[in-house]
């Protein structure tokens, strides 16, 4: 069966209705720039009537509802998922421009998130601590209220199954915020929870512009706790609307992650993942390998390497599923150009560019892949976010100048090490300042089990695996004197 749900209406207390600024943002297609569909614009009274009704629902059916009864209809919300992987994977791939491949693992992992947690609810609990005599304490893990989830536009269904998915398992209700450039799948979730059973107003999907839906929503007092995955700028606006009523921000902020590759790694197995981590959805991903620091020793065989696959590399229309669609934007296509002509000016070792497909339509916002060799871990581009398939090469003498290069940005997202070295592979799980490391292998293939998120300027607090269960929840602990 084909989703049937109104691109133009808000998804709110379970059911469709019309936003309340009668007002609408057009989702553009950024393989070709043609409009691909309206959708509401969402405004602070449409929040507000999401928060009123995430309230309701705790307060009613969603509240009562055991983690065992939780957990069937997260898993069955999985279960749908997968049954419109098609139409899920095309309409995300026109959206945002991902090639369909790449669309597909998304609705995949989104089911992931949904099956995972939906097994999970019922296997978190609090402790019982042992105490004074003539007491027994006992902790009680409890959801905070009403969730705010804040999405982006890169991996939209990736990221509501891991924030959505582990806020329901432990008996939140979420109002979800999607990015304006790129919601149809945010709303397809509506009428997925309809389907599967999931109480009115635990879940609430409210498409609209950041700074009037999405400022909304971190200001709104009946919100506990607020999920925010996007950049630097906009994180810091919305840790201080948090602060001023004092609640949790989880933020999953910006990266510049490097891949390590030491003399004495497998180069078979390390080098299509050294290209795959920084071209995969065009380079806009938080956790793109966007840095290659190789030692010395093999750089000119890794440079060789990776010449030869950025080479082949393919740009087109998402749907023709090549390497790489498009950039989300015209606007990010602009971001992207100024870094590339940055580094025109600064005379850096352009090494290679992928080459576009036949007949892209003028209106797409395409870029191609670009390679830089020997560039100083100070330059600009080694140190900015340029959320574009851009990557640098950078050559280091030994494991400290390793160390050292990788932890000089401000961000601390991820990393990938690659050597046969058993000890090294330790200390460098130690000394880098991220919040993962993948030792022979880059991004452990998405890994919802698996904890995720930042240190330093990558931002605070876990999602995925079980670790995103204690932060969507609450310790309340219980003491009781009975001599
Ligand atoms: P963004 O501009 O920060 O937008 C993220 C979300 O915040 C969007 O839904 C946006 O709405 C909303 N927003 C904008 N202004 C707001 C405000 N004043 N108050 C509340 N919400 C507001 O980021 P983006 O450009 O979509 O995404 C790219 C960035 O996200 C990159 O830096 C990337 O590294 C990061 N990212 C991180 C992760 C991670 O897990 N660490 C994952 C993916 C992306 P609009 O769409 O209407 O602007
Ligand atoms: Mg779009």
């Amino acid at each position: 069966m084909s989703f049937t749900f109104d691109s133009k209406q808000i998804f709110i207390d379970g059911a469709w209705r019309d936003g309340l600024s009668g007002k609408f943002v057009e989702l553009v297609d950024p393989s070709t720039g043609e409009m691909l569909a309206l959708v509401a614009r969402g405004s602070a009274a449409d929040i507000d009537a999401a928060v009123v009704a995430a309230q309701a629902a705790l307060d009613g059916d969603w509240g009562a509802m055991t983690a065992v009864e939780r957990g069937r209809v997260l898993a069955k919300m999985g279960e749908i998922v997968l049954t419109h992987i098609d139409e899920l994977a095309e309409m995300e791939a026109k959206d945002v421009g991902k090639p369909l491949t790449q669309a597909r693992n998304d609705v995949i992992a989104m089911a992931r998130y949904f099956e995972f947690y939906g097994g999970a609810c019922d296997k978190i609990h609090g402790d019982s601590i042992p105490f004074m005599d003539g007491f027994t304490v006992y902790t009680l893990r409890e959801p905070h209220g009403v969730t705010g989830h804040i999405i982006p536009w890169n991996y939209p269904m990736q990221i509501i199954g891991r924030s959505v998915g582990a806020a329901l398992a432990m008996g939140n209700a979420a109002v979800l915020k999607p990015a304006e450039e790129a919601c149809l799948t945010a709303l397809a979730l509506g009428e997925i929870a309809v389907e599967a059973g999931l109480p009115a107003g635990a879940l609430n999907i409210v498409p609209g512009i950041g700074s009037e839906a999405g400022a909304a929503l971190t200001a709104h007092t009946g919100v506990h706790h607020i999920s925010f995955t996007g950049s630097n700028a906009v994180g810091t606006m919305v840790q201080q609307s948090g602060g001023e009523h004092v609640i949790p921000v989880t933020l999953e902020l910006g990266g510049k992650s490097p891949q390590i590759v030491f003399d004495d790694a497998d180069l078979d197995a390390a080098m299509p993942f050294l290209v795959n981590g920084g071209i995969q959805n065009a380079g806009q991903t938080c956790s793109a390998a966007s840095r290659i620091l190789v030692q010395r020793g093999i750089y000119d065989e890794v440079v060789a390497g990776m010449v030869a696959q950025y080479k082949a590399l393919k740009v087109g229309n998402a749907l023709d599923d090549l390497n790489l669609g498009p950039m989300i934007s015209k606007r990010q296509q602009e971001i992207v150009k100024g870094y590339l002509s940055i580094a025109k000016t600064d005379g850096l070792q352009m090494l290679a560019q992928g080459s576009y497909a036949d007949g892209l339509p003028e209106g797409g916002a395409y870029i191609l892949p670009t390679l830089f060799g020997d560039v100083s871990p100070e330059h600009r581009l080694a140190q900015e976010e340029i959320f574009g398939p851009v990557q640098v090469l950078i050559p280091f003498d030994d494991e400290a100048d390793a160390v050292r290069i990788a932890n000089c940005t401000d961000f601390g997202l991820v990393a990938g090490v690659w050597t046969e070295n058993g000890g090294r592979q330790l200390r460098m799980a130690k000394k880098l300042q991220v919040g993962q490391v993948f030792i022979n292998n880059y991004g452990a293939a998405g890994g919802v089990e698996l904890p995720f998120g930042g240190v330093k300027g990558s931002g605070h607090g876990r999602e995925k695996g079980f670790e995103a269960l204690y932060g969507f929840s609450v310790t309340k602990t219980v003491a009781i004197k009975h001599g």
